[in-house]
């Protein structure tokens, strides 16, 4: 299925087009980082990754997850 990846450095949020049922959850939410007339429409680095993550959990349709990115041990 198409995801488009929007990256914070610390994780990922993965948003699935064909799932998002518009309710507009997010934007409501977090509306610093969700605004549908911008591109990209996410802008992961509006929020902590604490917010993000809170966040991605109320979306109701499943369309917003969240990969974790490996650890950066240097
Ligand atoms: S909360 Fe989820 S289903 Fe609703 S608009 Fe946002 S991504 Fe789409």
């Amino acid at each position: 299925m198409e995801t488009h990846e929007y990256p914070n450095g610390e994780i990922t949020i993965l948003w699935k087009p064909k799932l998002c049922v518009h309710a507009a959850v997010c934007v409501k939410t977090l509306s610093k980082v969700y605004n549908p007339k911008a591109r990209p429409w996410i802008k992961t680095e509006n929020a902590t990754t604490q917010e993000l993550i809170e966040q991605v959990a109320k979306c109701p349709s499943g369309a917003l997850s969240i990969k974790k990115e490996p650890n950066n041990f240097e």
